[in-house]
């Protein structure tokens, strides 16, 4: 059985938050880390041994990245699949770049995803103006259109309500250039979301289901544990794990979904990497999910995701930020700040968030809203 052991080099492409916290996290387990980002002292690179500056196409850059490692990740899904390809060909990226090529592409990920008999919403690829016109009578108003590539934190997505944003909904495809979808709108009573481990030997873990509230499209706060039934969580559970066993992840993959109105699971989006959604676990559960992507790929067993504490976590973005610093001292004793160490707090942009322990989210809810931070 193949075990990557500490000591090792771990290389992650992108030098984001979540490449940040994977090598907080593994220069605790003893990993050493190097990073391939173009920014200069990205968020990983601050913390990394050793950061290469440089265009992820650059090949020259690439093959460095390779070379100085023992195991390849990544942090983020829109890697070319060129490069993890050239990547898997000289070193060892476990999670491959199948997955990467199906999650890309939400064509791809919701045809998938209904090949295993999972639960999405109803969509048509857009082929012609037609089809937007048509889409009323197939799918219902309000719908959603989408792009296929490149969307996150709700860019790249337009929700038509009226026959008479048609028109509308016409110069959006027409200026797009890229494959579109529309998709039913799902009246939902909450979001949810599972990320599920999987290591290189097959061996399964699901984390526990958080509760998502979202704001202008991007995370605000997560709830753990989700207040939904057993059932519905037995269900949100099982279905994330037969998308990861079917899709044979290795590492982690979060799918996130709505809970209908009906009390039904449908699955909206899979991300194969840490997620936002997952915060929460760094600080109430035994094994985070940094220390578990980590295991995953490396081939050791998954660690003990049990919940120890009720818990919201909630986000930071650049308008929250001074806020924070201001009210530091104010911050609860349960309270655990991360920040990202991005230099530049621009609005909407997630700059760290906070993990607010306690016995119940009454009580958190209050010790939050006194803060007077994101209200
Ligand atoms: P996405 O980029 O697909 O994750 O969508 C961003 C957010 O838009 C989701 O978290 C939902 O709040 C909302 N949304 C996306 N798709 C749908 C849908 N089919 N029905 C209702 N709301 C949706």
């Amino acid at each position: 059985m193949k075990v990557i052991k500490p000591g090792s080099t771990i290389g992650i492409l992108g030098g984001g938050q979540l490449g940040r916290m994977i090598s907080i996290t593994g220069r605790n387990m003893g990993y050493r880390f190097v990073t391939l980002d173009p920014t200069p002292n990205s968020p990983c690179g601050q913390v990394a041994d050793l950061q290469i500056t440089a265009p992820y196409t650059e090949l020259k850059a690439v093959k460095a990245l390779a070379d100085s490692s023992d195991v390849i990740t990544y942090e983020f899904e829109n890697v070319d699949s060129t490069i993890t390809s050239i990547l898997e060909t000289t070193s060892f990226v476990p999670q491959g770049s199948e997955l990467l090529k199906i999650t890309q592409n939400r064509i791809r990920e919701k045809s998938t995803l209904k090949s295993f008999h999972v639960p999405v919403a109803p969509f048509l690829v857009i082929q012609s103006e037609n089809d937007i016109e048509t889409a009323i009578d197939r799918l219902g108003l309000p719908y959603i259109m989408k792009t296929a590539t490149g969307g996150y934190d709700g860019k790249g997505q337009w929700v038509i309500k009226s026959k008479e944003e048609i028109p509308f909904a016409m110069e959006v495809w027409n200026k797009a250039g890229i494959d579109m979808i529309i998709e039913q709108f799902i009246p939902f009573s909450k979001e949810l979301s599972v990320i599920v481990a999987r290591n290189i030997h097959g061996q399964t873990k699901t984390f526990p289901v958080a509760e998502n509230d979202h704001i202008n499209n991007i995370l605000h706060q997560s709830f753990v544990p989700a207040r939904i039934t057993d059932e519905q969580r037995i269900q949100a559970e099982s279905t994330a794990l037969k998308i990861a066993d079917s899709l044979q992840v290795v590492g982690l993959i979060a799918i996130e979904m709505f809970l209908t109105n009906d009390g039904e699971i449908i699955v909206n989006e899979l991300a194969p990497r840490p997620h936002n959604s997952g915060h929460y676990s760094m600080d109430a559960c035994i094994t985070s999910q940094f220390e578990q992507h980590i295991r995953a790929i490396c081939g050791m067993p998954l660690g003990d995701t049990t919940l120890l504490s009720p818990i919201i976590m909630v986000n930071i973005l650049g308008q929250h930020l001074n806020k924070v610093l201001d009210k530091i001292d104010q911050l609860p004793p349960t309270a655990k700040l991360h920040l990202y160490g991005k230099k530049e707090s621009v609005e909407n942009r997630k700059m760290g968030h906070i993990n607010f322990l306690g016995s119940t989210f009454e009580q958190i809810d209050e010790e939050i809203k006194n803060l007077g931070i994101w209200s």
